[in-house]
């Protein structure tokens, strides 16, 4: 007769639940013989999965943040796709603003000097208050701020409207977090109209309201600047994104209405908002991977120069503490030579650099063999 078998749960020392699936084992009720399955290819793949994310977690210099960092263990539920639900207002008002940025580009010629300048200066701020602001500050906490430089940076923040800094960082948060699955808002795999602009004319993907819902978010609720934003946003962003550029250069200087509103506001917005989507889109798509090739995040340098230093994509997804999302300071990176800046008069402290050695140690660990020292 044969032995009947026991069937016996499998139970991991890493934990239960979410992250990892119970695997069945099968031992015979024989004392002599004991058939024990080999681990399965997927559970030995989730174990490195773990021992990754265990590297990432210790690799961390900011003990009191984790939310952004990479979880490899995540993977997307095998299933149809849920339908795209498109948001009209957004595509429409999308729509109609490229439309305005174009006719403002036919304007420039017939602007005054001042008025480039005011445009340009205007871009440069817009930037600094995704980038230094949204980005670096509240979402990756890579640095302090002084009250007077944050009251900046969220001023900045509503000038380039790109939604209030509370939800730019819920969904920055869980991009690093779950980057490339359906739980990334703008998941490059979906492809590049989708990360660059699609994704911000459908309704969210149901993973993404998840694992956004489940965020730890109590370091901004307690900051009264970012919730006062948040309150306020409406008004702040007509007052600083559209009525702001365009009054200064009609009223001080003379320029027509119309230059005013196309170039300043319209133009400048639009050109704001493609910058930093080619961070979504084109440096997730194309690009070295020198610190870590398990991500699709890539270095491509040129878009440092529009976006002041955020081409740096494989670096900063890899160490997304280092303040100046980058291995390297002030190289193509305008918003690390300003946060330097705010911290020499004492407005920033506290900035989270990542030691040489442990950024060499990672390229050996995980880099793609592109990294050129020096
Ligand atoms: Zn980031
Ligand atoms: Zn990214």
């Amino acid at each position: 007769m044969p032995f009947p078998r026991v069937r016996t749960r499998f139970h991991s020392v890493y934990g239960q639940g979410g992250l990892m699936e119970q695997e069945w084992i099968e031992i015979s009720d024989s004392s002599t013989t004991t058939i024990m399955k080999p681990l399965s290819m997927d559970l030995q793949n989730k174990r490195e999965k773990l021992k990754d994310l265990a590297l990432h977690l210790v690799e961390d210099i900011r003990p009191e943040m984790k939310e952004d960092i990479y979880d490899p263990t995540y993977q997307d539920e095998v299933g149809p796709a849920p339908k795209l639900e498109y948001v009209w207002r957004n595509i429409i008002l999308m729509a109609l603003l490229h439309l305005e940025a174009l006719y403002g580009i036919t304007l420039v010629p017939g602007c005054k000097a001042y008025t480039w300048l005011w445009a340009f200066l205007c871009y440069v701020v817009s930037i600094l208050g995704i980038t230094a602001g949204a980005h670096r500050l509240w979402s990756h906490r890579t640095y302090k701020a002084r009250l007077p430089l944050r009251l900046f940076l969220i001023i900045a923040n509503s000038m380039a409207f790109q939604n209030d800094v509370y939800e730019w960082t819920r969904d920055h948060r869980v991009h690093h977090k779950f980057t490339e699955t359906h739980a990334d808002p703008h998941n490059s795999r979906r492809g590049f109209f989708f990360c660059h602009v699609g994704w911000l004319l459908v309704r969210k993907h149901p993973a993404v309201r998840e694992k956004g819902g489940l965020l730890d978010m109590s370091d901004l609720k307690a900051e009264k600047l970012v919730m006062f934003q948040r309150r306020y946003y409406k008004p702040s962003v007509l007052l600083m994104c559209f009525i702001l550029p365009t009054l200064v250069p009609w009223y001080c200087w003379g320029e027509t209405f119309q230059h005013s509103l196309y170039v300043a506001a319209f133009l400048r917005y639009a050109a704001v908002l493609n910058m930093i989507w080619l961070v979504n889109s084109v440096a997730h798509l194309y690009g070295y991977r020198p610190y870590d090739k398990n991500i699709e995040a890539r270095e491509t340098v040129l878009i440092s120069l529009a976006t002041l230093g955020e081409g740096f994509h494989n670096y900063h997804h890899t160490f997304p503490y280092d303040y100046s999302a980058s291995e390297y300071r002030w190289s193509l990176n305008f918003t690390t030579f300003f946060i330097d800046c705010m911290a020499a008069i004492g407005l920033a402290y506290d900035l989270k650099k990542v030691p040489k050695a442990s950024i060499l140690a990672r390229i050996k660990r995980t880099g793609d063999g592109s990294y050129k020292s020096g």
